[in-house]
């Protein structure tokens, strides 16, 4: 089971996934990130459905990929017209993708109701586009649509549409599941049924209506297929496509493929969330292997044990995939979690300290207040370093002014006034933004930028508001967490109050304090 082949459809599945939208420049970045993970393939985009998908291939046409294979995808000719007049498998030519990947019909309820036409004539549409393709220069691989459900309804036709393609010259069938609602033993029985009787490789195509698409897919590998269709972080129509992510880290660290070498493995974390960013997608914490808390301990039990041996809670090592553990500080956690974050910063701190008690009651009073450490490591440290005094304040507020305007049917308008005293220096800046947080953002920067040059390199990445329930008669706090990053870092800072400017203007404060301690800026 070593030669299994990763083909990735993020940017033709995956962008059929609601709230997705890629631009070119989106979809060659994407395509950029895959090379580098090290997929076999690449499927872009249909270029006979529309221009941007052409654009885009015509412009991969002189990059260079180092590892991946483009691959452009279309449909088998149109009922009772000819292979070489179909401008759908001309446009496959048009793209300069040296291979193509066309789906046909496999179900006789499809061929019948749908195509409306004869049995026969299918399997001529498979076999002439195939071939059109083929004595054109280029490899082609068959999706064959809805094979389970075509192979439940009617198992000989089903695969005669198989053999079409391969008799034609297809270098791949490719079983999918377009439907998404068979069982992984279903799949894993029709593959063993299947496999003795096709010469060319056998791939596997995955949606997630049933919530299997993984497992299918890893099923349809041990059955004896040679390649795994996906997209990354399972974008895809509906509820989504096999997820790639996890699959490659099953396939390498618990089957034993070797389907990318160990160190592209270290970058699968890295891939996840940098195609979540282009994808305008929030980064699910909980997906396995890449999320931000799939290594993240919180139960005082937990944390006790994972510090003693990391296996007691993990079933891998998290560096393996590029990800970190986590020790989450919170309520529940108490003096151990507080104990262990101490020492990797490499503060003094120790069980029966009264300062740890100290800190301690700190973070519950807070937590009480609405704070929330958990998702705010960076602010859990500056206050740590503050109650340890291992702190220096880098600048001092004196005030700030936010003006946000609109006058009559004009756009919205926001500008900042900060004044500060910085080394001795008082400062007294303005800088508009795209809203209040980010006008106050860009005038604080520019306070501080001559005395701090490292902020440059620094930028806010995330922004999150949300209301505290309060009791009836009090007025609602608002939570603000903001995330930062930098070329090697991602950090979150956290503000409460009941006036959101003042929990921005906190969380802010906490970013840029955050990133001069951590550079050790004096
Ligand atoms: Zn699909």
């Amino acid at each position: 089971m070593s030669k299994v082949k990763l083909y990735d459809t993020t940017l033709r599945d995956g962008a059929q996934g609601e709230g997705i939208s890629y631009s070119v420049m989106d979809k060659i970045s994407i395509a950029k990130e895959l090379d580098l993970l090290g997929v076999h393939y690449i499927e872009g985009g249909w270029p006979g459905s529309n221009p941007k998908d052409m654009e885009f291939y015509l412009k991969m046409a002189k990059l260079h990929l180092k590892t991946s294979q483009l691959v452009a995808f279309g449909s088998t000719r149109k009922v009772n017209t000819k292979a070489a007049q179909d401008p759908n498998l001309k446009a496959l030519l048009k793209s300069k993708a040296k291979i193509a990947t066309i789906f046909g019909k496999t179900w006789d309820l499809h061929i019948e109701d749908v195509l409306k036409t004869s049995l026969e004539e299918n399997l001529d549409m498979i076999r002439d586009s195939v071939s059109f393709l083929v004595s054109n220069g280029l490899t082609v691989f068959y999706d064959a649509e809805h094979f389970f459900d075509a192979y439940k309804a009617n198992q000989d036709y089903s695969l005669k549409c198989l053999l079409a393609a391969e008799e034609a010259g297809a270098g791949a069938v490719i079983l999918c599941d377009t439907n998404g609602g068979s069982i992984t033993s279903q799949i894993s029985k029709v593959i063993r049924e299947i496999r003795p009787k096709i010469k060319v490789w056998l791939g596997i195509h995955c949606h997630n209506d049933a919530d299997l698409a993984v497992a299918n897919s890893l099923a349809a590998v041990e059955a004896g297929v040679e390649m795994v269709h996906g997209t990354i972080n399972g974008y895809g129509e509906r509820c989504g496509n096999a997820n790639l992510i996890p699959i490659i880290a099953n396939l390498k660290l618990k089957l034993g493929v070797d389907c990318i070498s160990d160190e592209k493995l270290k970058e699968l974390t890295k891939v996840s969330h940098f195609i979540s960013e282009v994808s305008n997608m929030k980064q699910r914490a909980d997906q396995p292997y890449s999320g931000s808390s799939a290594f993240a301990h919180k139960g005082g039990v937990h944390i006790n044990a994972v510090m003693k041996n990391p296996k007691t809670y993990e079933h891998i090592e998290p560096s393996l995939v590029g990800n970190r553990r986590r020790i989450l500080v919170s309520e529940l956690a108490g003096k151990t979690g507080m104990l262990i974050r101490a020492k990797g910063l490499e503060l003094d701190l120790s069980k029966d300290d009264p300062k740890t008690k100290k800190i301690l009651k700190l973070v519950q009073k807070l937590e009480h207040e609405g704070y929330h450490f958990e998702a705010a490591e960076g602010s859990f440290e500056l206050l740590m370093k503050k109650a340890l005094k291992k702190y220096k304040k880098f600048f001092e507020l004196q005030g700030f002014k936010v003006v946000v305007e609109k006058q009559s049917d004009k756009k919205i308008t926001s500008e900042a006034i900060v004044k500060i005293k910085v080394k001795g220096a008082r400062e007294h800046t303005a800088a508009e933004g795209d809203g209040p947080v980010n006008a106050l953002d860009n005038a604080l920067r520019k306070a501080l930028k001559d005395f701090y040059p490292t902020l440059s390199k620094m930028h806010l990445s995330d922004f999150k508001v949300r209301v505290l329930d309060e009791k009836v008669g009090t007025a609602a706090k608002v939570r603000v967490l903001i995330q930062s990053q930098d070329e090697t870092d991602t950090w979150s800072t956290i503000g409460v109050h009941e006036n959101i400017i003042e929990a921005s203007w906190q969380a802010l404060v906490d970013s840029i304090e955050y990133k001069l301690l951590k550079d050790k800026v004096s």
